[in-house]
């Protein structure tokens, strides 16, 4: 099955090649001198229940307005950021949410986030739970993507893909479907390769999924994974 994981993620890096997640303005951040970490943080809270597309359109206002560290969006009035990223939905929750965590890791770690991110994954993990508003699939895009933690992301489009698969797991639960890739390109990937591998297979997995899988019916026919798929089908 390890090499069942692995030809997968091959197929759909040599069909889509790199999709560069998780997509910051270094430009922006080297010019304002701002740490492109909360960047992902905002980000992947604005992106709950929203298509990125309208995320991006949050991410700009935001960035317009030199939002993008902590102590400025302290500064925002919550009125004002709920109108600023508006685009992304649900902004009256998210603008308490991106609130929240911009005042905890402000008064937890001086709004540091080196010192935030140098704690071990687990403990990492289960703080950002105990955040208002941050679930599981929130908690793990910050860790690999913002905090270069190895965790391998689980969403909806992962979920739908591993369904349709024939996969070794059957589960529907956020740990196991998490756990078996885990495991599976822990057999086949040396360490160092782990998290670059994990940000890219993820973001393959999600353009897959809107490109072919995430309609109840799937584009099969010109799907990359059509032969690995059909026993299925
Ligand atoms: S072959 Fe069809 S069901 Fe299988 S991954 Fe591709 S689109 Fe989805």
């Amino acid at each position: 099955m390890a090499t069942f994981v692995k030809d997968l993620y091959e197929i759909l890096f040599n069909t889509f090649g790199n999709q560069y997640w998780w997509p910051v303005d270094t430009h922006y951040h080297l010019k304002q001198k701002s740490d492109p970490r909360f960047e992902i943080i905002i980000g992947a809270i604005l992106t709950q229940n929203t298509a990125w597309t309208n995320v991006e359109k949050a991410l700009e206002n935001l960035k317009k307005n030199r939002a993008f560290t902590i102590p400025a969006l302290l500064c925002i009035q919550e009125k004002t950021l709920r109108t600023l990223i508006q685009p992304s939905g649900f902004f009256n929750q998210k603008a308490q949410r991106l609130m929240f965590i911009a005042s905890y890791l402000q008064k937890q770690y001086n709004g540091d986030l080196q010192e935030f991110f140098s704690q071990d994954t687990s403990d990492i993990h289960q703080e950002l739970l105990s955040l208002q508003g941050i679930g599981p699939e929130t908690a793990d895009s910050i860790l690999l993507y913002a905090g270069n933690h190895p965790v391998f992301v689980v969403d909806a489009y992962t979920k739908r893909i591993c369904r349709r698969l024939p996969l070794s797991t059957t589960s529907d639960s956020y740990d196991d479907i998490q756990h078996f890739f885990e495991h599976e390109l822990s057999s086949c990937i040396p360490e160092k390769e782990r998290i670059p591998t994990y940000k890219e297979y993820h973001a393959l997995l999600v353009r897959l999924a809107k490109q072919n899988c995430w309609k109840k019916k799937p584009s099969c026919d010109d799907c990359p994974l059509c032969t690995l798929c059909e026993k299925l089908l």
